[in-house]
């Protein structure tokens, strides 16, 4: 037995203590958290997050979009290793989702810091963790707010003046919180990301250790169904234009859609907007945002289509119009393979079984494997539950994904991946 190996119970214990005080940042009566994008909670956690990276020697700093970075400098003007995930959640969400991926960000630096102290490594990349702003987009959109302005995806003009729904924009929410920095942050050659699954894969296939080899094909629309306001008791029924009528006919069609393919095709309407959303009024618009996805980029094109096609059949029978926006559209979008083989060989060194899956949400990761080699890595969601305060992953599977992170961490900032050139803050 190692000395690492030796040490690792009471890290492991240290890191599932470390979990559950900051699972209180935010709790809900359930067991859940709500710890949306900037509000009290989120950034009562940031700055425990701040107290904690400081306490264990990394230098924290903030870029101009409120991405926290706890850096560890290794290597005088060396590029980083960037390491982490979102600490947000949605408004009554699980306390796994994102701030998992942080806490095990920080506990992987933490003990990669203790083998450079002990001349157990040969650093070659410095090394950052991360919280990225607004990954999960309810309070202000877009999501993946934070790694999108980051990655020069997203313009920081444009996040910043994102309004939440009372008007607050993301520069006034963040500007009293200390958390708008002047910088851009560090530049990437790596990045990591370690977050539960939010499905079924791992726990059906046993598995303990997910290597996300690619995301799902996506396309999300913005719609707006306009109709006519009117009297909802004394308007005639062949006269009125209902926008809601509309509006849910197409939720109902996004769900017939998917049973026609099924397990292949997700589809959802996540959010609805009714107005004038009073009791004796017909509404005379309704907004809705419509997500669909497969991991066959074939099946996505048909199920657009085919949706195209109901709309026009909505129109018609509601006597409404449509309008629409493709707000995001993205491809089956492979991560970087030797970056998949990387953390197998790190999983298979600890004895953990692996196995490659594909992620069918969106993740800072996402954005980053555009930029610099990219490894993510899930660990099982129990049942799959997500954005649910029930969602739940054993204490074994925290720490087994705790140490493959820290080993792929390791590797990555010991050079064993070729770098393919690095990152610079904010440039696409
Ligand atoms: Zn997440």
């Amino acid at each position: 037995m190692t000395a690492h190996e030796q040490g690792a119970p009471s890290a492991d214990a240290r890191f599932l203590e470390d979990f559950r005080t900051m699972s209180a940042f935010g709790a809900t009566p359930s067991g859940g958290v709500d710890r949306q994008a900037a509000t009290e909670p989120d950034v009562a956690q940031r700055r425990w997050l701040e107290e904690l990276l400081r306490e264990r020697g990394l230098r924290v700093v903030y870029d101009r979009v409120g991405n926290q970075f706890g850096l560890l400098e290794r290597v005088p003007g060396a590029p980083y290793v960037v390491v982490g995930s979102h600490m947000d959640s949605q408004p009554t969400a699980g306390r796994y989702d994102g701030a998992y991926g942080v806490l095990a960000a920080a506990h992987a630096v933490f003990r990669i810091a203790e083998q450079d102290a002990a001349g157990a490594s040969e650093p070659v990349y410095n090394l950052a963790v991360v919280n990225w702003f607004n990954e999960e987009g309810s309070r202000f959109t877009p999501s993946m707010m934070g790694s999108a302005v980051y990655t020069g995806v997203l313009p920081l003009e444009t996040a910043l003046a994102s309004r939440d729904s009372a008007g607050v924009t993301v520069a006034e929410a963040l500007a009293p919180t200390g958390f708008l920095g002047d910088g851009d942050g560090p530049e990437a050659a790596f990045c990591a990301e370690i977050h539960v699954e939010q499905g079924r894969v791992l726990e059906e296939s046993s598995t303990t250790i997910g290597l996300v080899s690619a995301t799902w094909a996506a396309r999300k629309y913005a719609i707006t169904v306009h109709g006519e306001q009117a009297h909802s008791g004394a308007t005639v029924m062949a006269d009125r234009r209902d926008a809601l009528v509309g509006a849910s006919m197409l939720v109902v069609a996004a769900r017939e859609l998917a049973d026609r393919f099924p397990g292949v095709l997700h589809t959802a309407v996540g959010r609805l907007d009714v107005y004038p959303n009073s009791p004796v009024v017909v509404p005379s618009r309704a907004e809705l945002l419509l997500d669909l996805r497969s991991h066959d980029e074939e099946v996505l094109a048909e199920a657009d289509r085919l949706f195209q096609e109901q709309v026009a059949r909505v129109e018609a029978a509601a006597s409404v119009t449509v309008e629409q926006t493709l707000s995001h559209a993205w491809d089956v979008n492979p991560y970087q393979p030797e970056g998949v083989a990387l953390a197998r060989a790190s999983a298979e060194g600890l004895g953990l079984s692996s196995g490659e899956v594909m992620t069918v949400a969106g993740h800072d990761s996402t954005n980053m494997k555009e930029r610099v080699p990219t490894v993510m890595l899930f660990v099982p969601s129990v049942e799959g539950v997500s954005h649910n305060e029930g969602e739940y992953t054993e204490d074994s599977d925290l720490v087994a994904g705790l140490a493959v992170l820290t080993d792929v961490v390791r590797r990555l900032g010991a050079g064993e991946l070729a770098a393919s050139g690095t990152h610079t803050p904010g440039r696409a």
